[in-house]
């Protein structure tokens, strides 16, 4: 209490530096007794102390401030700009006449003030003059617009601040900030772009902007992000984690029958990059998810295919400490498990023209479209059925080039049948035969 004694006995001090610091004080500790004598300095003969009494009022919150302030709103610059801002703070009303008025203030900064007051007062009358000047030519007015509006929560904003994602740094800003704000899943893919933007602030915010929406289809764009190379991102992110629970993030992975989520393995690859992360946050939180995806999926990697290789998996393992291993699968040619495929027992490079699929997978066999993937991988047949000589001739250069060891001993193995229409010339049968095991016509 003494010390509020004190600061009150400072704000009649003749030193006007004095009573300017008394009121910062006092602003801070929020006490309504000292309210008056504040009200009186709005009438100080020394502008800065008139602001910062105003400022004061504002952070106590107290409405017997509104009126004398209501009387002072068409004053100099600076103290309008602050009355505008200690409206939003005290939260009455009454102010929104004389908010709406300023809006069009001749002053930048006053705008400013009256705009975020405006959408922290929550008035619905505000927010068809807002929207009217989202396209302003100042960009803190654009800015400070965003924000208004989303604090004032009307869903109708979603669109127009979504045309200001491409808009300045800081209206990009707070645009990200609103979306979250408004919370309509609308905005997830208009946002996702933004979690590449070159500003730090605004791939966090737009994490964060994710996570209030709360969509389950922002959750696999979030997880990318923990490979950001900044710490802020990666906190951002992980906080986004944490709000969606590890639950969804591991379903949005692995798959969700009963509520229609169909699973994603390239979270996989994220969490694979992140577990070798120098954040230890980062790496701990990724080998987490990491095993309790692995528990729900539990891959046999010898029938596991990648979908891009079309090659099998095999165990990988980070050590992350000296008790601590943490055992991932990945595809033997790219390392990722983003392709992962399940249950191949058998898998035929099919040589067919008529064949308009990449690949098509059923009861437990590959069909692989070689003519569409014309690269070496873990084909246990080849059909060949409607093809050219030159087409064979390129099959047998990529068998024969290829650099695994294990396929390579295994080459031999590889039967062969060709469509009986086929007609190759001797030749190229010849070098078929010499690069697989058995040739035979069908
Ligand atoms: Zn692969």
């Amino acid at each position: 209490m003494a010390k509020i004694e004190n600061l009150i006995k400072d704000l009649q001090d003749t030193d006007w530096h004095r009573r300017e610091v008394a009121c910062k004080e006092l602003g801070k500790i929020h006490n309504d007794s000292v309210v008056p004598f504040l009200i009186n300095l709005l009438d100080d003969n020394h502008p800065p102390v008139q602001q910062a009494a105003c400022d004061a009022l504002g952070d106590i919150g107290d409405k017997r401030a509104v009126f004398p302030m209501l009387e002072r709103v068409d004053s100099y610059k600076r103290l309008r700009r602050a009355i505008c801002r200690a409206f939003g703070k005290l939260g009455d009303l009454r102010a929104i006449d004389a908010l709406l008025v300023h809006m069009n203030d001749d002053s930048p900064s006053v705008r400013f003030a009256a705009y975020k007051s405006l959408g922290q007062l929550g008035d619905k009358r505000a927010f068809d003059p807002l929207i009217e000047n989202l396209r302003h030519d100042d960009w803190h007015v654009r800015e400070a617009i965003c924000q208004a509006l989303g604090t004032l929560g009307d869903k109708r904003a979603v669109d127009p601040i979504i045309q200001r994602l491409n808009d300045d740094t800081r209206v990009r800003w707070a645009a990200c900030k609103a979306l979250g704000m408004l919370g309509d899943a609308k905005a997830i893919e208009p946002l996702l772009p933004l979690l590449d933007d070159p500003e730090t602030g605004i791939r966090s915010e737009t994490v964060r902007a994710l996570m209030k929406i709360a969509d389950t289809r922002g959750i696999m764009p979030i997880l990318a992000k923990l490979n950001d190379t900044q710490e802020e991102v990666q906190a951002a992110v992980i906080d986004a984690l944490v709000s969606f629970g590890k639950a969804r993030v591991v379903s949005a992975i692995t798959g969700d029958l009963k509520n229609d989520i169909k699973p994603d393995f390239i979270g996989l690859d994220y969490l694979e990059r992140a577990i070798e992360s120098k954040n230890k946050s980062i790496a701990k939180f990724a080998a987490q998810l990491t095993q309790a995806s692995i528990h729900l999926i539990k891959p046999d990697p010898s029938t596991c295919l990648c979908s891009t290789c079309f090659t099998r998996f095999e165990p990988k393992y980070h050590q992350l400490s000296i008790t601590n291993k943490i055992k991932c699968y990945v595809c033997m040619s790219c390392g990722k498990a983003g392709g992962m495929l399940f249950d191949v027992n058998e898998i035929i490079a099919v040589l067919n023209k008529e064949m308009e699929e990449n690949f098509i997978q059923l009861q437990g066999v590959i069909r692989v479209n070689w003519l569409k993937n014309r690269i070496m991988f873990d084909m246990d047949r080849i059909e060949i059925s409607s093809v050219s000589d030159q087409d064979v001739i390129e099959l047998v250069e990529v068998i024969k080039s290829d650099s695994d060891e294990i396929r390579a001993k295994n080459r031999k193995k590889i039967l062969c049948s060709i469509k009986e229409n086929v007609s190759l010339e001797p030749a190229t049968l010849e070098m078929l035969r010499s690069a697989v095991g058995i040739v035979v016509t069908m």
